[in-house]
């Protein structure tokens, strides 16, 4: 049977900002118009006891990631009465928040604190960069509401406790290394640096074709300005792909060939894939069980024919990954960015020679150090 390693609840089907590259909003999926606004009472009950089934027979504990839409739109009560409910059903699994930081407060700040939740904000970088695309429903740039929430969560008691990092959308047209000291500057413990969503029939952002390198010159930068930092935050993705490098194992999707188990339960209890698939076609995120915690028991689920084939599609299947010096490493991309209407996930990740860049420029970094490691 898989192993969860992440289940991904929505707490909250709508956002209060409406960021133009958002896959759940504004990429073509319309799943969210067909979800409760918030997760009610009934089904958060269900979900606490499938959970807690889930945790018991898998015998190993996951990480429990609020998520939305924006996670903070199901109000501090409910919030309290979910932290409640999971926290004494299953100690064991760690609970985070995934926000976009702009609901943050010190109410929300105290009662996280009070159940051992880890906190990550979503921000780009600077005001210019973060207004070009994470704008609120009215047009306006959201960056000095959440720069403010930022600054609220370094100051508490608890902060470094409540502070996981930052989750960073790449803008390739950007200056690395600016966006590098702006993170350093803002003090958080760790960013998190994600590709912009796309696929071969839908090119990312500022990439010109599948050739191109604009994310890969961009991560280079990147990673000499992070390598080249005596007292640097944690870059994830870099650390990673170093581990990979010196023969260890990575901890996320889109990294590596490590198995990594994720499901996404939605408000109204349905269960389904990783939502970065909703990328690829209108409802790509949806098994065709369409399963639900409210129905369906959730190990029965994850001992699934059609949950193991939707587990092993990460895994890349095209013959170009699968022949590919550097696959051990890369992995073949997050499989959103591997799709295309003729070839389904068959395809190299559309980021194939950047992460070729990004893997030569490590290799580069740790050739002094070969033969150096115990
Ligand atoms: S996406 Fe490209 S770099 Fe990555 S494993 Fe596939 S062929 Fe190699």
């Amino acid at each position: 049977m898989t192993v969860i390693d992440t289940v991904l609840l929505k707490v909250a089907s709508r956002c209060n900002l409406n960021c133009t590259y958002c896959y759940v909003f504004n990429m073509g999926d319309t799943g969210w118009e067909r979800q409760p606004k918030r997760l009610g009472d009934a089904v958060a009950a269900r979900i606490v006891e499938q959970l807690g089934d889930l945790y018991r027979y898998q015998g190993r504990p996951f990480s429990i990631v609020l998520h939305g839409g924006e996670p903070l739109m199901l109000g501090r009560d409910r919030l309290e009465a979910l932290f409640s409910a999971l926290h004494e059903e299953i100690p064991a699994c760690g609970l985070h928040l995934q926000t976009n930081g702009t609901l943050l407060d010190d109410r929300i700040l105290d009662l996280c604190a009070r159940f051992g939740v880890g906190i990550s904000i979503s921000l780009d970088g600077p005001e210019a960069v973060t207004d070009r695309f994470r704008i609120d429903h009215k047009g306006k740039g959201s960056f000095q509401r959440v720069h403010k929430a930022v600054e609220h969560i370094r100051r508490h008691p608890k902060a470094s406790q409540l502070f996981s990092g930052m989750l960073a959308v790449v803008d390739p047209e950007t200056n690395a290394r600016e966006i590098y000291d702006f993170f350093k500057g803002t003090g958080t413990p760790s960013v998190d640096f994600l590709y912009r969503d796309g696929n071969h029939d839908q090119l990312p952002f500022g990439k010109a074709s599948f050739e191109s390198t604009e994310y890969g010159r961009w991560m280079c930068d990147l990673i000499d300005a992070y390598l080249t930092d005596p007292t640097p935050p944690r870059i994830r993705v870099v650390d990673d792909m170093i581990k990979l490098l010196l023969g260890g194992a990575a901890r996320k999707e889109g990294v590596g060939l490590s198995d990594y188990g994720i499901m996404v339960i939605d408000t109204d209890g349905t269960i389904s894939k990783n939502d970065t698939l909703k990328s690829t076609t209108n409802a790509g995120d949806v098994f065709s069980e369409n399963w639900s915690v409210v129905r369906d028991r959730l190990v029965d689920v994850v001992r699934s024919r059609e949950f193991r084939d939707y587990h092993e599609s990460q895994r890349p299947i095209s013959s170009v990954c699968r022949t590919c010096a550097d696959l051990a490493v890369c992995g073949g991309g997050m499989p959103t960015h591997r799709f295309s209407a003729k070839r389904g996930l068959d395809n190299p990740s559309v980021f194939c020679s950047d992460q070729k860049m990004v893997v030569a420029r490590l290799r580069q970094w740790l050739k002094p150090h070969e033969g150096k490691a115990a």
